[in-house]
């Protein structure tokens, strides 16, 4: 096993720059940095208490800059053969691997052509250069983005006993789903990967299984700590899109804050299938990629729709929203992408 002192002669050096100078207490940090070939030895790598998997590093080294995450040993997956490919399947569908990039996703002919509600979900993420590093896979498993965790303040996600943020700073979270902790998903692709019916193939110390998407997050409740239902040691080893999600009209559309290089502070993927189902995913207002009530997309692929009927069928997909002291506006917003879906679906 290589032990590696992070500094100036391995790929973390500027890291460890940074946190020399961000967090005097930190002199030093020792970390095993490992770039497995295969999978069996991936397998072992994480096996190990204290392991973490690493993909282009954009989240994860941030959160151990920040002290948010200790790990003592970085499993970088990107030595796996065929993990960052995009290859058609037997089926008609399209597998991912876990380390394919964002970038490389918005780029592909084939997911342009198929699937264009993921392109247009990985174009929307970041800046090019978070785009170009970022792979989906630690795009899907990314820490959320509240500002009370990220600055180190306890909290329920932390150390912490109660949530600061439900009488403090609450704009850019959660409307729906949220409860004790009200974090929103950050993740662009994710919300296009639930509408797309994906799966994720999963590796790890129990053997390999497969999760549809729409069962990978959790919301806190009852563990406000996790995210997923990655058990320890477990990583994902790529994405499948089944043909069945293929094709018809697609769309994902995000709203910023500042008109480029932000997290959404709402967005929606829409599908209408070529089997006519309709698929309607919000994200930026919940802890997970949020599905619409099925009810409502059936009403929307069976009918044409009159504006009245556009306004009561967001009522009917909000009827569970319930805002913090300062993210109403997320409500409107959400309701216009929604109608706004809807009518695209409908069309
Ligand atoms: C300034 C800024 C703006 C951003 N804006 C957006 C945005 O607009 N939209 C958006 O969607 N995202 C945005 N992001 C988040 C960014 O997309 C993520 O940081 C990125 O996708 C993470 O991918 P990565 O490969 O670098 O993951 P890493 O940083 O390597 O890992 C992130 C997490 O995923 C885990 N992980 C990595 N690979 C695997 C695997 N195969 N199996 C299991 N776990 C794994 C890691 O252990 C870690 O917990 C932004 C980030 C920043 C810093
Ligand atoms: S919303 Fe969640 S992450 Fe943010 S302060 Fe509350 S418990 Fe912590």
């Amino acid at each position: 096993m290589m032990t590696q002192e992070v500094g100036p002669t391995n790929p973390f050096g500027t890291l460890v720059g940074s946190l020399r100078q961000h967090a005097p207490s930190v002199t030093r940090l020792a970390l095993d940095y490992q770039r497995p070939h295969d999978l069996r030895r991936a397998t072992e790598l994480l096996s190990v208490e204290g392991a973490q998997a690493l993909g282009g590093g954009t989240d994860l080294l941030v959160t151990i800059r920040e002290g948010l995450a200790r790990p003592e040993q970085l499993v970088d997956l990107r030595g796996l053969p065929g993990i960052d490919t995009i290859q058609r399947t037997a089926g008609g569908g399209v597998r991912i691997g876990a380390a394919a990039g964002v970038a490389a996703l918005a780029a592909d002919q084939t997911i342009r052509e198929r699937f264009p509600a993921l392109a247009m979900a990985c174009d929307s993420v970041g800046s090019p250069a978070l785009r170009n590093m970022g792979t989906i896979a630690g795009s899907l498993c990314q820490r959320p983005r509240c500002w009370y965790f990220r600055s180190g303040i306890p909290c329920l996600k932390s150390t912490g006993s109660t949530c600061p943020a439900v009488d403090g700073q609450n704009r850019h979270l959660a409307i729906l789903g949220g409860g004790p902790c009200h974090a929103v998903h950050g993740s662009d692709p994710a919300v296009a990967l639930v509408a797309l019916d994906a799966t994720l193939l999963l590796e790890g110390p129990q053997g390999a299984r497969s999760v549809p998407i729409a069962e990978f997050f959790v919301l806190p409740d009852p563990d406000p700590r996790r995210e997923n239902v990655l058990l320890p040691g477990e990583f994902i080893t790529a994405i499948e899109l089944p043909h069945d999600s293929s094709g018809g009209r697609q769309r994902y559309t995000k709203v910023l804050h500042r008109g480029a290089w932000d997290f959404a502070l709402a967005s929606i993927a829409v599908t209408r299938r070529l089997d006519g189902g309709v698929r309607l995913v919000l994200g930026g207002v919940a802890p997970m990629p949020w599905r619409v009530n099925p009810s409502v997309e059936e009403d929307v692929a069976s009918a044409p729709l009159a504006d009245d009927d556009l306004d009561a069928l967001a009522d009917r997909a909000l009827y569970d929203a319930r805002p913090l002291s300062d993210n109403d506006y997320k409500a409107t917003l959400a309701r216009t992408l929604l109608r706004d879906a809807m009518a695209f679906a409908a069309a």
